[in-house]
Protein backbone atom coordinates (compact mmCIF):
# COMPACT_ATOMS: atom_id res chain seq x y z
CA UNK A 1 0.00 0.00 0.00
CA UNK A 2 2.93 2.63 1.06
CA UNK A 3 4.87 1.44 -1.82
CA UNK A 4 1.99 2.17 -4.49
CA UNK A 5 1.28 5.14 -2.30
CA UNK A 6 4.88 6.60 -3.15
CA UNK A 7 4.71 5.44 -7.25
CA UNK A 8 1.79 7.03 -7.60
CA UNK A 9 3.31 10.09 -5.63
CA UNK A 10 6.40 10.04 -8.19
CA UNK A 11 4.50 9.50 -11.34
CA UNK A 12 2.34 12.40 -10.37
CA UNK A 13 5.47 14.45 -9.53
CA UNK A 14 6.56 13.96 -13.29
CA UNK A 15 2.95 14.55 -14.77
CA UNK A 16 3.35 17.80 -12.68
CA UNK A 17 7.02 18.59 -14.07
CA UNK A 18 6.00 17.89 -18.12
CA UNK A 19 2.91 20.36 -17.19
CA UNK A 20 4.87 23.18 -15.87
CA UNK A 21 7.15 22.59 -18.59
CA UNK A 22 5.38 22.00 -21.78
CA UNK A 23 1.84 23.73 -20.76
CA UNK A 24 2.01 26.73 -18.40
CA UNK A 25 5.56 27.66 -19.38
CA UNK A 26 7.83 30.40 -17.65
CA UNK A 27 4.96 32.58 -17.13
CA UNK A 28 3.68 32.73 -13.70
CA UNK A 29 5.77 30.54 -12.34
CA UNK A 30 9.97 30.01 -13.57
CA UNK A 31 12.48 27.19 -13.06
CA UNK A 32 11.87 25.24 -9.71
CA UNK A 33 15.06 23.91 -8.95
CA UNK A 34 16.74 23.34 -5.78
CA UNK A 35 19.58 25.35 -7.22
CA UNK A 36 18.02 28.34 -7.14
CA UNK A 37 18.43 28.64 -2.87
CA UNK A 38 21.97 29.19 -3.77
CA UNK A 39 22.11 30.77 -7.00
CA UNK A 40 19.21 33.39 -6.76
CA UNK A 41 18.62 33.26 -2.66
CA UNK A 42 22.01 33.35 -1.22
CA UNK A 43 23.67 35.24 -4.51
CA UNK A 44 21.34 37.66 -4.88
CA UNK A 45 18.47 37.91 -2.16
CA UNK A 46 15.95 37.07 -4.88
CA UNK A 47 13.04 35.00 -3.64
CA UNK A 48 11.79 32.53 -6.61
CA UNK A 49 9.88 29.20 -7.13
CA UNK A 50 12.66 27.06 -6.16
CA UNK A 51 14.01 28.82 -3.23
CA UNK A 52 10.22 28.21 -1.92
CA UNK A 53 10.70 24.71 -2.58
CA UNK A 54 13.82 24.85 -0.47
CA UNK A 55 12.08 26.69 2.46
CA UNK A 56 9.78 23.63 2.22
CA UNK A 57 12.05 20.99 2.08
CA UNK A 58 14.16 22.31 4.66
CA UNK A 59 11.20 22.68 6.72
CA UNK A 60 8.90 19.54 5.90
CA UNK A 61 12.33 17.75 6.54
CA UNK A 62 12.53 18.96 10.28
CA UNK A 63 9.76 17.26 10.86
CA UNK A 64 9.13 14.57 8.36
CA UNK A 65 12.59 13.67 7.17
CA UNK A 66 13.86 13.44 3.97
CA UNK A 67 10.69 12.14 2.22
CA UNK A 68 11.02 14.99 -0.30
CA UNK A 69 14.10 12.58 -1.62
CA UNK A 70 11.98 9.43 -1.48
CA UNK A 71 8.58 10.79 -2.51
CA UNK A 72 9.02 13.27 -4.74
CA UNK A 73 12.46 13.58 -6.25
CA UNK A 74 12.86 12.57 -9.58
CA UNK A 75 16.06 11.47 -9.85
CA UNK A 76 15.54 9.15 -6.65
CA UNK A 77 13.03 7.87 -9.28
CA UNK A 78 14.83 6.94 -12.08
CA UNK A 79 17.66 5.38 -10.07
CA UNK A 80 14.77 3.30 -7.53
CA UNK A 81 13.37 2.19 -11.75
CA UNK A 82 17.15 1.33 -12.46
CA UNK A 83 17.76 -0.70 -9.73
CA UNK A 84 14.65 -2.98 -9.86
CA UNK A 85 14.95 -3.22 -13.90
CA UNK A 86 18.50 -4.71 -13.10
CA UNK A 87 17.28 -6.85 -10.78
CA UNK A 88 14.39 -7.75 -13.02
CA UNK A 89 17.27 -8.76 -15.61
CA UNK A 90 19.01 -11.12 -12.60
CA UNK A 91 22.15 -8.30 -12.68
CA UNK A 92 23.10 -8.12 -8.97
CA UNK A 93 24.56 -5.49 -8.34
CA UNK A 94 26.67 -4.90 -4.86
CA UNK A 95 26.16 -1.84 -3.31
CA UNK A 96 29.69 0.33 -1.80
CA UNK A 97 30.05 0.99 1.44
CA UNK A 98 32.64 3.98 1.42
CA UNK A 99 33.17 7.39 3.15
CA UNK A 100 33.18 9.03 0.04
CA UNK A 101 29.05 8.94 1.09
CA UNK A 102 29.42 11.43 3.70
CA UNK A 103 32.13 13.76 1.85
CA UNK A 104 31.57 13.69 -1.66
CA UNK A 105 28.67 15.40 -1.37
CA UNK A 106 29.56 18.27 0.49
CA UNK A 107 32.42 18.84 -1.10
CA UNK A 108 30.01 19.26 -4.18
CA UNK A 109 27.69 21.66 -2.00
CA UNK A 110 30.17 23.61 -0.66
CA UNK A 111 32.26 24.11 -3.75
CA UNK A 112 30.10 25.07 -6.29
CA UNK A 113 26.93 26.04 -4.66
CA UNK A 114 27.50 27.61 -1.41
CA UNK A 115 30.64 29.09 -1.40
CA UNK A 116 31.54 31.00 -4.45
CA UNK A 117 27.21 32.35 -3.57
CA UNK A 118 27.80 33.04 -0.05
CA UNK A 119 30.81 34.85 -1.25
CA UNK A 120 29.21 37.08 -3.83
CA UNK A 121 26.68 38.48 -1.40
CA UNK A 122 29.63 39.39 0.74
CA UNK A 123 30.80 41.60 -2.11
CA UNK A 124 27.57 42.73 -3.52
CA UNK A 125 24.88 42.67 -0.13
CA UNK A 126 21.54 42.37 -1.16
CA UNK A 127 17.84 42.99 -0.28
CA UNK A 128 15.34 40.37 -0.33
CA UNK A 129 13.15 40.96 -3.59
CA UNK A 130 10.46 38.49 -5.25
CA UNK A 131 10.82 37.21 -8.83
CA UNK A 132 8.30 34.00 -8.71
CA UNK A 133 8.48 33.92 -12.99
CA UNK A 134 12.59 33.66 -12.92
CA UNK A 135 14.44 32.42 -14.16
CA UNK A 136 13.35 30.56 -17.63
CA UNK A 137 12.39 26.73 -16.95
CA UNK A 138 15.72 25.63 -19.09
CA UNK A 139 18.14 28.23 -17.45
CA UNK A 140 19.78 26.16 -15.92
CA UNK A 141 18.48 22.88 -16.89
CA UNK A 142 21.16 21.20 -19.98
CA UNK A 143 20.11 20.10 -23.93
CA UNK A 144 18.81 16.96 -24.99
CA UNK A 145 22.07 14.92 -25.22
CA UNK A 146 23.59 16.32 -22.17
CA UNK A 147 20.57 15.68 -20.23
CA UNK A 148 20.29 11.86 -21.68
CA UNK A 149 23.39 11.19 -20.98
CA UNK A 150 22.91 12.44 -17.25
CA UNK A 151 20.12 10.28 -16.93
CA UNK A 152 21.92 7.21 -18.14
CA UNK A 153 25.32 7.79 -15.89
CA UNK A 154 23.82 9.43 -12.79
CA UNK A 155 20.65 7.25 -12.94
CA UNK A 156 21.03 4.14 -14.35
CA UNK A 157 24.91 3.58 -14.56
CA UNK A 158 26.30 4.80 -11.25
CA UNK A 159 23.47 1.99 -9.95
CA UNK A 160 25.00 -0.59 -11.86
CA UNK A 161 28.47 0.30 -10.50
CA UNK A 162 27.71 1.67 -7.00
CA UNK A 163 24.83 0.13 -5.88
CA UNK A 164 21.61 1.47 -4.82
CA UNK A 165 21.16 5.18 -5.35
CA UNK A 166 24.41 5.46 -6.50
CA UNK A 167 23.89 9.53 -7.24
CA UNK A 168 22.19 10.37 -4.15
CA UNK A 169 24.55 8.73 -1.76
CA UNK A 170 27.66 9.51 -3.66
CA UNK A 171 27.07 12.70 -5.37
CA UNK A 172 23.85 14.55 -5.10
CA UNK A 173 24.12 18.23 -3.22
CA UNK A 174 20.61 18.79 -2.34
CA UNK A 175 20.45 15.60 -0.62
CA UNK A 176 23.43 16.93 1.72
CA UNK A 177 21.93 19.96 2.43
CA UNK A 178 19.02 17.84 3.87
CA UNK A 179 21.31 15.67 5.90
CA UNK A 180 21.15 18.16 8.88
CA UNK A 181 17.44 19.01 9.05
CA UNK A 182 17.29 14.99 8.51
CA UNK A 183 19.42 14.22 11.50
CA UNK A 184 16.69 16.40 13.78
CA UNK A 185 13.75 15.29 12.34
CA UNK A 186 11.08 14.46 14.54
CA UNK A 187 9.69 11.67 12.86
CA UNK A 188 11.90 8.32 12.49
CA UNK A 189 11.72 4.83 11.75
CA UNK A 190 11.57 3.67 15.16
CA UNK A 191 12.18 -0.17 16.61
CA UNK A 192 8.40 -0.81 18.76
CA UNK A 193 8.28 -4.49 18.27
CA UNK A 194 10.76 -7.69 18.56
CA UNK A 195 13.05 -7.97 15.96
CA UNK A 196 14.20 -11.20 14.92
CA UNK A 197 17.40 -9.21 12.70
CA UNK A 198 16.18 -11.16 9.78
CA UNK A 199 17.83 -8.47 7.46
CA UNK A 200 14.62 -8.15 5.49
CA UNK A 201 14.67 -4.24 6.31
CA UNK A 202 18.33 -3.69 5.24
CA UNK A 203 18.15 -6.03 2.08
CA UNK A 204 14.60 -3.85 0.95
CA UNK A 205 15.91 0.11 1.70
CA UNK A 206 16.41 1.63 -0.82
CA UNK A 207 19.40 3.68 0.06
CA UNK A 208 21.40 0.93 1.22
CA UNK A 209 21.20 1.44 5.04
CA UNK A 210 21.97 -1.33 7.45
CA UNK A 211 18.52 -0.75 9.12
CA UNK A 212 18.70 -3.96 10.97
CA UNK A 213 21.97 -2.62 12.85
CA UNK A 214 20.76 0.75 13.32
CA UNK A 215 17.38 -0.16 15.07
CA UNK A 216 18.82 -2.96 17.10
CA UNK A 217 21.90 -0.83 18.42
CA UNK A 218 20.21 2.91 18.36
CA UNK A 219 16.37 1.94 18.53
CA UNK A 220 15.73 4.20 15.46
CA UNK A 221 17.13 4.67 12.34
CA UNK A 222 19.71 7.68 12.53
CA UNK A 223 21.64 7.50 9.13
CA UNK A 224 20.92 10.92 7.79
CA UNK A 225 20.44 9.23 4.30
CA UNK A 226 16.89 7.64 5.12
CA UNK A 227 14.34 9.26 2.68
CA UNK A 228 11.72 7.93 4.81
CA UNK A 229 10.35 5.62 1.88
CA UNK A 230 9.08 3.67 4.68
CA UNK A 231 10.15 0.19 2.93
CA UNK A 232 11.56 -0.94 5.88
CA UNK A 233 8.62 -0.28 8.30
CA UNK A 234 5.96 -2.13 5.60
CA UNK A 235 8.29 -4.60 4.53
CA UNK A 236 9.49 -6.23 8.02
CA UNK A 237 7.77 -9.84 8.64
CA UNK A 238 8.10 -9.20 12.61
CA UNK A 239 6.14 -5.90 12.54
CA UNK A 240 8.92 -4.45 14.94
CA UNK A 241 9.50 -1.01 13.32
CA UNK A 242 6.97 2.05 13.34
CA UNK A 243 7.64 5.82 11.66
CA UNK A 244 6.97 7.42 14.53
CA UNK A 245 6.96 11.00 16.02
CA UNK A 246 9.25 11.82 19.55
CA UNK A 247 9.45 15.49 20.99
CA UNK A 248 13.06 16.45 20.22
CA UNK A 249 13.74 17.78 23.51
CA UNK A 250 13.10 14.31 24.93
CA UNK A 251 15.00 12.37 21.63
CA UNK A 252 18.07 11.07 23.03
CA UNK A 253 20.62 12.47 20.44
CA UNK A 254 23.95 10.50 20.61
CA UNK A 255 26.26 11.86 18.28
CA UNK A 256 28.22 8.57 17.70
CA UNK A 257 25.13 6.76 16.45
CA UNK A 258 25.07 9.43 13.60
CA UNK A 259 28.25 8.03 11.91
CA UNK A 260 29.89 4.73 10.26
CA UNK A 261 30.17 1.57 12.86
CA UNK A 262 32.53 -0.99 11.69
CA UNK A 263 30.27 -3.25 12.47
CA UNK A 264 27.36 -2.47 10.04
CA UNK A 265 26.90 -4.80 6.91
CA UNK A 266 28.41 -7.47 8.63
CA UNK A 267 25.75 -10.18 9.20
CA UNK A 268 25.74 -13.04 6.80
CA UNK A 269 21.74 -11.96 5.55
CA UNK A 270 23.23 -8.77 3.54
CA UNK A 271 27.04 -9.08 3.92
CA UNK A 272 27.60 -10.06 0.29
CA UNK A 273 25.33 -7.43 -0.94
CA UNK A 274 27.78 -4.84 0.34
CA UNK A 275 31.44 -4.02 -0.28
CA UNK A 276 33.34 -2.43 1.80
CA UNK A 277 35.87 0.14 0.28
CA UNK A 278 36.95 2.30 3.12
CA UNK A 279 40.51 1.45 3.21
CA UNK A 280 40.97 2.86 -0.36
CA UNK A 281 38.71 5.67 0.07
CA UNK A 282 41.19 8.00 0.10
CA UNK A 283 42.82 7.23 -3.93
CA UNK A 284 38.99 6.70 -4.59
CA UNK A 285 38.38 10.18 -3.53
CA UNK A 286 41.36 12.23 -5.06
CA UNK A 287 41.13 10.02 -8.34
CA UNK A 288 37.43 11.05 -8.28
CA UNK A 289 37.95 15.07 -7.98
CA UNK A 290 40.44 15.08 -10.45
CA UNK A 291 38.63 13.28 -13.59
CA UNK A 292 35.36 15.21 -12.31
CA UNK A 293 37.30 18.41 -12.80
CA UNK A 294 38.94 17.63 -15.56
CA UNK A 295 35.17 17.59 -17.52
CA UNK A 296 33.36 19.77 -15.58
CA UNK A 297 32.34 22.35 -17.90
CA UNK A 298 33.65 21.24 -21.17
CA UNK A 299 31.37 20.44 -23.97
CA UNK A 300 28.25 21.69 -22.10
CA UNK A 301 28.88 19.15 -18.99
CA UNK A 302 27.32 19.95 -15.77
CA UNK A 303 28.68 19.19 -12.46
CA UNK A 304 26.04 16.42 -11.84
CA UNK A 305 27.04 15.01 -15.02
CA UNK A 306 30.97 15.81 -14.38
CA UNK A 307 30.77 13.89 -11.38
CA UNK A 308 29.01 11.05 -12.15
CA UNK A 309 31.49 10.17 -14.44
CA UNK A 310 34.22 11.26 -12.68
CA UNK A 311 32.99 8.55 -9.92
CA UNK A 312 31.94 5.53 -12.50
CA UNK A 313 35.58 6.04 -14.11
CA UNK A 314 37.59 6.59 -10.56
CA UNK A 315 35.94 3.58 -9.14
CA UNK A 316 36.33 1.28 -12.53
CA UNK A 317 40.18 2.19 -12.40
CA UNK A 318 40.98 1.20 -9.00
CA UNK A 319 38.04 -2.12 -8.06
CA UNK A 320 36.68 -3.25 -11.80
CA UNK A 321 40.01 -3.67 -13.69
CA UNK A 322 41.34 -6.08 -11.58
CA UNK A 323 39.04 -8.89 -13.81
CA UNK A 324 40.49 -7.78 -17.15
CA UNK A 325 43.85 -8.91 -18.45
CA UNK A 326 47.08 -6.51 -18.45
CA UNK A 327 46.80 -5.39 -21.61
CA UNK A 328 43.43 -4.18 -21.51
CA UNK A 329 43.82 -2.41 -18.18
CA UNK A 330 46.75 -0.99 -19.92
CA UNK A 331 45.20 0.44 -21.98
CA UNK A 332 41.89 1.53 -20.99
CA UNK A 333 44.08 3.42 -17.85
CA UNK A 334 46.06 5.13 -20.59
CA UNK A 335 43.12 6.33 -22.98
CA UNK A 336 41.50 8.21 -19.99
CA UNK A 337 44.73 9.40 -18.80
CA UNK A 338 45.45 11.16 -22.09
CA UNK A 339 41.92 12.27 -22.33
CA UNK A 340 42.27 13.96 -18.76
CA UNK A 341 45.41 15.63 -19.51
CA UNK A 342 43.99 17.52 -22.83
CA UNK A 343 40.88 18.05 -20.76
CA UNK A 344 43.56 19.92 -18.26
CA UNK A 345 45.10 21.43 -20.87
CA UNK A 346 42.28 22.94 -22.30
CA UNK A 347 40.80 23.95 -19.02
CA UNK A 348 43.92 25.69 -18.00
CA UNK A 349 44.38 27.27 -21.35
CA UNK A 350 41.03 28.71 -21.59
CA UNK A 351 41.21 30.02 -17.95
CA UNK A 352 44.38 31.05 -18.43
CA UNK A 353 43.87 33.15 -21.56
CA UNK A 354 40.66 35.01 -20.31
CA UNK A 355 42.59 36.01 -17.52
CA UNK A 356 45.27 37.37 -19.55
CA UNK A 357 42.79 38.80 -22.17
CA UNK A 358 40.99 41.02 -19.19
CA UNK A 359 44.39 42.38 -18.13
CA UNK A 360 45.28 43.24 -21.71
CA UNK A 361 41.98 45.73 -22.01
CA UNK A 362 42.49 46.63 -18.32
CA UNK A 363 42.92 50.28 -17.04
CA UNK A 364 46.35 51.78 -15.87
CA UNK A 365 48.44 49.19 -17.74
CA UNK A 366 50.96 50.80 -20.53
CA UNK A 367 51.18 49.57 -23.88
CA UNK A 368 54.09 47.68 -23.31
CA UNK A 369 51.91 45.53 -20.91
CA UNK A 370 49.20 45.27 -23.33
CA UNK A 371 51.34 43.93 -25.82
CA UNK A 372 52.67 41.17 -23.38
CA UNK A 373 49.46 40.08 -22.23
CA UNK A 374 47.85 39.89 -25.43
CA UNK A 375 50.52 37.87 -26.49
CA UNK A 376 50.14 35.52 -23.76
CA UNK A 377 46.27 35.20 -24.18
CA UNK A 378 46.56 34.14 -27.92
CA UNK A 379 49.18 31.69 -26.97
CA UNK A 380 46.57 30.13 -24.50
CA UNK A 381 43.66 30.84 -26.18
CA UNK A 382 44.98 29.49 -29.65
CA UNK A 383 46.23 26.17 -27.55
CA UNK A 384 42.61 25.88 -26.38
CA UNK A 385 40.94 26.34 -30.00
CA UNK A 386 43.26 23.93 -31.42
CA UNK A 387 42.30 21.22 -28.94
CA UNK A 388 38.73 21.65 -28.05
CA UNK A 389 36.56 19.82 -30.48
CA UNK A 390 33.85 22.11 -30.22
CA UNK A 391 34.55 25.36 -32.13
CA UNK A 392 33.58 28.41 -30.16
CA UNK A 393 32.49 31.80 -32.19
CA UNK A 394 33.63 33.63 -29.04
CA UNK A 395 37.00 32.39 -28.17
CA UNK A 396 37.71 33.13 -31.93
CA UNK A 397 36.53 36.51 -32.02
CA UNK A 398 38.48 37.23 -28.66
CA UNK A 399 41.82 35.87 -30.43
CA UNK A 400 41.02 38.26 -33.31
CA UNK A 401 40.51 41.50 -31.13
CA UNK A 402 43.98 40.70 -29.89
CA UNK A 403 45.88 40.05 -33.18
CA UNK A 404 44.38 43.66 -34.02
CA UNK A 405 45.89 45.01 -30.69
CA UNK A 406 48.77 43.22 -31.94
CA UNK A 407 48.69 44.83 -35.06
CA UNK A 408 48.40 41.60 -37.28
CA UNK A 409 45.68 42.25 -39.03
CA UNK A 410 46.06 39.00 -41.32
CA UNK A 411 45.47 36.84 -38.40
CA UNK A 412 42.63 38.75 -36.85
CA UNK A 413 41.09 38.54 -40.23
CA UNK A 414 41.45 34.56 -40.26
CA UNK A 415 40.25 34.49 -36.82
CA UNK A 416 37.22 36.71 -37.58
CA UNK A 417 36.48 33.94 -39.90
CA UNK A 418 36.53 31.32 -38.57
CA UNK A 419 34.17 32.88 -35.96
CA UNK A 420 31.85 33.70 -38.71
CA UNK A 421 31.96 30.12 -40.31
CA UNK A 422 30.87 28.97 -36.47
CA UNK A 423 27.97 31.21 -35.81
CA UNK A 424 27.21 32.82 -39.47
CA UNK A 425 23.72 33.99 -37.83
CA UNK A 426 25.41 36.06 -35.40
CA UNK A 427 26.34 40.02 -35.63
CA UNK A 428 29.42 39.88 -33.97
CA UNK A 429 31.70 38.14 -36.30
CA UNK A 430 30.59 40.03 -39.01
CA UNK A 431 31.19 43.79 -37.44
CA UNK A 432 34.29 42.81 -36.13
CA UNK A 433 35.35 41.79 -40.06
CA UNK A 434 33.98 45.10 -41.79
CA UNK A 435 35.97 46.44 -38.65
CA UNK A 436 39.20 45.04 -39.76
CA UNK A 437 38.82 45.38 -43.31
CA UNK A 438 37.59 49.02 -43.51
CA UNK A 439 40.67 49.75 -41.25
CA UNK A 440 43.16 48.19 -43.54
S1 LIG B 1 12.89 -6.71 8.96
FE1 LIG B 1 12.05 -6.46 11.03
S2 LIG B 1 12.58 -8.30 12.09
FE2 LIG B 1 13.84 -8.27 10.26
S3 LIG B 1 15.72 -7.25 10.93
FE3 LIG B 1 14.42 -5.66 10.16
S4 LIG B 1 13.32 -4.89 11.92
FE4 LIG B 1 14.19 -6.86 12.52
S1 LIG C 1 15.61 3.24 6.49
FE1 LIG C 1 13.56 2.58 5.95
S2 LIG C 1 12.46 4.49 5.57
FE2 LIG C 1 14.62 4.98 5.56
S3 LIG C 1 15.19 4.85 3.41
FE3 LIG C 1 15.64 2.85 4.31
S4 LIG C 1 13.80 1.65 3.94
FE4 LIG C 1 13.25 3.79 3.60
Amino acid sequence: MILKLRVTSLIAIHILILLHVYYFGSDVVGSIDFQEFFHSFIKLGVINAGVILVFLAFATTLIFGRFFCGWACHFGAIQELSYYILKKLNINTITINSKLVTILPFIILLNYYVIPNFYHSLQNPWQISISLNEPEIWEFLPGFIIGLLTFIIDGFLIVYFLGKKGFCRFLCPWGAFLKIPNSLAFFKVRKTGICTECHVCTDQCPVGIDVSYEINNYNKVTNTNCTSCLNCTTGCPSNALSYKFENPLTENINLKNYFYNPDMYKHNNISKKFLNIRSQDFSFLMLTILLSISVDSLYGIGHFLAYGIGILLSYIMIFSLKKFSKLFKIAFISIISFITIINIIIKFSIWNGDRYYDLTYSKNIDFNEQIIYSKKSIKNLERASMLYLIKNSKRHIKIAQLYLTNNNKDRALKHANIAKSISPNNNAPEKLLNFIINNN
